[in-house]
């Protein structure tokens, strides 16, 4: 399967439905007659970032919320999407992601059914729709797609009925990488401030919040979608990578370019590390590794002048030693972790969102049936 990062491609693969215009969140909206806020429309699928405006990106954040309580309790399970069956259906090459999505439909009592390419009749030469709609015609009600060409769930999600979750596809997208990046940002900033995260924490904060992207940003379905979600809260994004990295598609992400580090770094109250993608051929974009560090790599001594504050973000899997330092890594700034497991909460999130119906209990009244503090 090819990467390719044409612009016609990508262009295939945005949602089929225009963004919803933009806008804040604007301050706690009335439930809808469907359990979900009024402003908020329903998702069918999660296929980009820009599939969700503000008000939509903040609802998720508070279904998170309730849903984030029940990960830390001793039996972390509840019955929520009992009956309902999620296919993770892997077509490149993934532990982290895919365990993620398969830890969070489990924690809602969903049925799981795994597929991944490397064991599969796609090593047999049986095509992407074919696979799909075998696995569609066992009655599923959703699949999580990861697949190395841009825009294969899009595809996917025209062959099926069943609701479509894009968990990452080539250089295009990764929307639930930056549902739980917001979502660890919001959560550290309330923190900060001495709130606890609770259903009364909005996404205020990304109002004006300057960020920066730093790295492989060519080749980083993170760097897109992060940007996407960025821009729709208000926050400031600024990508930071050298002349060879910079996508070709950039001017349409309406961010600032810069290529000096240094010089941004004491300005941020973000710093957001991509991983060098060598696999997908970064290496041809840079002289080596190490004059890749030297110029963009978070060091101990760029990190040391960063504001007091500042966050320290990577999506993973890091490359020590090359785009960021051993020792920033395990700093109390660094969030890495935290994005580790927020991500399974943000995804319970979201298959909740996509699977529960329209009756569901909307956020607050989740978090009461769930017995959670503060909703
Ligand atoms: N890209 C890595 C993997 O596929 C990490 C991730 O997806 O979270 O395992
Ligand atoms: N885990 C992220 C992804 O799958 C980032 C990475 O692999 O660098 O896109």
């Amino acid at each position: 399967m090819s990467s390719d990062p044409a612009a016609a491609v990508v262009a295939a693969a945005t949602s089929p439905a225009p963004p919803a215009a933009r806008g804040p969140a604007g301050p706690s909206p009335t439930s809808g007659p469907v359990g979900r806020p009024e402003t908020v429309a329903p998702m069918r699928h999660l296929l980009s970032m820009a599939d969700l405006d503000a008000a939509g990106i903040a609802h998720v954040l508070r279904v998170t919320d309730s849903l984030g309580e029940v990960v830390r309790r001793s039996i972390p399970r509840v019955p929520a999407l009992r009956g309902r069956t999620v296919v993770s259906l892997f077509a490149e090459e993934s532990t982290r992601t895919r365990l993620s999505f398969e830890t969070a439909a489990r924690r809602m009592s969903a049925d799981v059914l795994t597929f991944s390419a490397a064991t599969s009749s796609a090593k047999k030469g049986e095509s992407l729709r074919d696979t799909v709609e075998t696995i569609a015609a066992m009655g599923v009600d959703a699949f999580v797609v990861r697949h190395g060409a841009a825009g294969a769930p899009t595809q996917v999600a025209r062959w099926v009925d069943a609701h479509v979750v894009n968990a990452g596809d080539g250089w295009h997208e990764h929307p639930t990488q930056a549902l739980l990046d917001c979502y660890t940002i919001r959560q550290f900033r309330a923190e900060a401030e001495g709130r606890t995260v609770g259903t009364e924490v909005g996404t205020e904060c990304f109002e004006g919040l300057r960020v920066a992207v730093v790295g492989d940003v060519r080749h980083s379905r993170v760097a897109r979608s992060l940007v996407i979600a960025l821009r729709t809260l208000g926050a400031r994004a600024t990508v930071v990578c050298p002349g060879t990295l910079v996508p070709p598609s950039l001017e349409g992400w309406g961010v600032d370019v810069c290529h000096d580090l240094d010089a941004v770094l004491p300005e941020v109250d973000v710093v957001y590390l991509l991983r060098l993608q060598l696999e997908r051929g970064t290496g041809s974009y840079l002289p080596s590794a190490r004059e890749y560090s030297a110029g963009f790599g978070l060091t101990a001594r760029r990190a040391a002048r960063l504001a007091p504050g500042a966050m320290v973000m990577h999506p993973g899997p890091m490359n020590r030693g090359v785009e960021i330092a051993d020792e920033v890594a395990d700093m109390a700034r660094s969030l890495v972790l935290r994005q580790v497991a927020n991500g399974v909460a943000v995804r319970m999130a979201v298959l909740y969102l996509l699977l529960a119906g329209p009756d569901a209990p909307d956020a607050e009244e989740l978090g009461r049936s769930l017995g959670v503090v503060g909703a």
